[in-house]
């Protein structure tokens, strides 16, 4: 008896903490700032027209993540996750170095 009723709490709160998991994810992950150690790695700017392209010369007007191949945000969104940047979201206007075209 005893033992069943502590295998229902440990059940009960490993459903819970999934559940928190699960709501963690549904919820829009944070916007990348240029700041963060790696956006500026790479260049990174939410605004692409912004890039610096003495530094970066393959950067060519009109690349955007909305049209880069790691962008995964859904068309018409402002901002959507990124591979490179998992947990964030990044602009649909922005670029980084990371560029890849969309196939
Ligand atoms: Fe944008 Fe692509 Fe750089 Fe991600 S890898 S920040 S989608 S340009």
């Amino acid at each position: 008896m005893h033992t069943s009723r502590r295998h229902f709490i440990i059940l009960a709160a490993s459903v819970a903490s999934t559940a928190v998991l699960h709501n963690e994810s549904r919820a829009a992950a944070p916007e990348l700032s240029e700041s963060d150690p790696t956006a500026q790695t790479l260049g990174y700017k939410s605004d692409a027209t912004q890039t610096d392209a003495a530094k970066y010369p393959k950067y060519q007007a009109g690349q955007a993540c909305a049209n880069c191949q790691l962008y995964q945000g859904k068309p018409g969104d402002a901002e959507g996750p990124c591979s490179v940047f998992s947990g964030k979201q990044v602009s649909a206007k922005g670029w980084c170095s990371a560029y890849v075209k969309k196939a």
